[in-house]
């Protein structure tokens, strides 16, 4: 028999039990995985088992492959008109908003992450995606070109075919409404699998997905480690397109995967060490509270946080020293008190990664300006942490913490900072801080990353494009962009009376 969830909810924002199916989903059904072996899913508050999910192995993928396969090429893909895939995903968004808290409750268990959170940000962009991308789904049209009047030529926006999408564990339900979207609109049929240490929601998604009618194979969700499942992914032959968000380590052996075996289509969105620069004359206030929220937020678990934060001489002191209030007065809690603001960090292994950081900030000179300690004497919470006094080849300077660890470097002058931030080999996201919209947008555009926040941090849009420079990823989620990349395009000639 597949494992079942099973958990009564007694907190003070939400109350119910909830019982749903976690077995492998394959064409529409939940079973045991190959091995009949489980996953742990940890409690990210006490470090206890929360529940059992089946394990994913190898020859399930194999399974999973095939489902998509042949529904690829029956029910769905050019088989299945986009007005109709439209109808599917709008109907998948609306059982989503059905059980919005119960997505939210399961996300904040799972993750730790905060319940109001879970519902403001990631609900709310994960559903929206799973809208936008249902607009587009009859919307993605070729073009008809002219050559001369003796031809017609026209493209063809293609389904890739079967996709396969690995997906990281910070935002879990949100990543994948990024990837399901866009393949889903442009008739991909997908194997996915979330990350091991978040699995419950895409398996709550798995039985929405069948309820609202998709036909059986278009989506197949697997819950197994990364190099079982996730390695077999990204070599398949039969797969034609992978999409990965994860590690830049990880996605470097996802793109070799794929050029080993059938150089299959690759997109990765990857790490980040984000700049955020506050010049002297921007709003101090709102400086603080953006660049707080920059780095802070899902507490410091986001790629495009804002973990360098760059402050000009003229007001700096006035900037460290709201910004330290701002990050003190962070209500660290269980993700279900009503005025929690950071809950504990996901998992073990994250928790003693960023205590390595943070001691190696110790280690090589910079000054622990707030924090750097562990919260409360069970689970995974660390203090919302400020370092001074950095040099830039410092590891807390250089490689991402992914934890509530922001680093504050004064500067002067604006190249100089402009250098500064660009001396990374990351490319995700970056910020500038100024009333001068000159300013602002000169720096803006000289920075090397895929996305430049003016005066604002961590806004995102389902409608926006969001992506990497250098080694941040290749390619691009989210708005028009990501249907490119789930797309073949078919040029076709048609010979309207020239001779041979
Ligand atoms: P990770 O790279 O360790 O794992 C990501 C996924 O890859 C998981 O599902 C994991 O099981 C799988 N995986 C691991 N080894 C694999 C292998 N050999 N082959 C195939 N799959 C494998 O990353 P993580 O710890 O889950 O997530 C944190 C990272 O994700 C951070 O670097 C963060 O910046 C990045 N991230 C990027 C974005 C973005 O949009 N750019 C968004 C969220 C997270």
């Amino acid at each position: 028999m597949p494992t079942t969830f099973s958990y009564d909810f007694k907190t003070e924002v939400y109350t119910k039990k909830l019982e749903f199916p976690t077995g492998v989903f394959i064409n529409n059904e939940f079973t045991e995985g190959g091995s009949k072996t489980t996953i742990d899913v940890i409690d990210p508050r006490t470090g206890q088992v929360i529940t059992q999910v089946d394990e994913a192995t190898p020859a399930d993928v194999e399974r999973a492959v095939a489902a998509a396969r042949k529904a690829f090429e029956t029910t769905w893909g050019l088989n299945c008109p986009g007005v109709e895939r439209g109808k599917l995903l709008y109907k998948l968004a609306e059982k989503m908003e059905e059980h919005f808290d119960d997505l939210a409750a399961v996300e904040s268990l799972d993750n730790g992450k905060t319940f109001s959170w879970a519902k403001n940000a990631d609900l709310n962009a994960a559903i929206s995606c799973i809208r936008y991308y249902a607009g587009w789904a009859d919307k993605n049209h070729g073009q008809t070109i002219e050559t001369s009047e003796a031809k017609l030529a026209y493209t063809r926006h293609e389904p890739k075919g079967v996709c396969g999408q690995i997906i990281a564990w910070n935002f879990p339900l949100m990543l994948m409404a990024w990837k399901l979207g866009p393949a889903l609109a442009t008739g991909c049929s997908v194997v996915l699998k979330p990350s091991e240490w978040t699995p419950l929601t895409a398996l709550m998604m798995a039985s929405y997905i069948k309820e609202v009618g998709f036909p059986p194979g278009v989506v197949n969700i697997l819950i197994g480690y990364g190099h079982t499942v996730g390695q077999r992914i990204a070599e398949h032959p039969d797969i034609d397109k992978i999409s990965f968000t994860g590690s830049t380590l990880v996605g470097r052996k996802i793109q070799e995967a794929a050029a080993k075996s059938n150089l299959k289509d690759v997109t990765l969105e990857l790490g980040g060490k984000s700049p955020n620069i506050v010049f002297d004359d921007a709003d101090l206030e709102q400086a603080v509270s953006w660049s707080s929220h920059g780095i802070f937020w899902n507490h410091g678990q986001a790629c495009c946080a804002g973990s360098r934060i760059f402050v000009q001489a003229g007001i700096y002191d006035r900037f460290l020293e709201e910004f330290t209030k701002k990050a003190a007065a962070i209500k660290l809690g269980d993700p279900f008190e009503r005025d929690a603001y950071q809950g504990p960090q996901v998992s073990q292994i994250q928790y003693d990664r960023i205590m390595d950081y943070i001691a190696s900030g110790k280690s090589q000179g910079a000054t622990v300006h707030l924090g750097g300690e562990r919260h409360g004497t069970e689970g995974f919470w660390i203090q919302p942490t400020i370092f001074t006094d950095t040099k830039p080849d410092m590891r807390i300077v250089r490689e991402e913490i992914f934890g509530p660890v922001g680093v504050v470097i004064k500067f002067t002058d604006e190249e100089d900072v402009i250098r500064q931030a660009n001396d990374t080999e990351y490319g995700l996201a970056s910020a500038v801080f100024s009333r001068d919209i000159d300013r602002a947008l000169k720096v803006a555009h000289r920075l090397q990353a895929g996305t430049a926040w003016v005066n604002c941090v961590n806004t995102l849009n389902a409608s926006i494009p969001f992506g990497g420079f250098k080694q941040s990823g290749i390619g691009r989620e989210l708005g028009e962009y990501a249907l490119h990349s789930y797309t073949n395009v078919k040029a076709v000639h048609v010979n309207l009376g020239l001779k041979m």
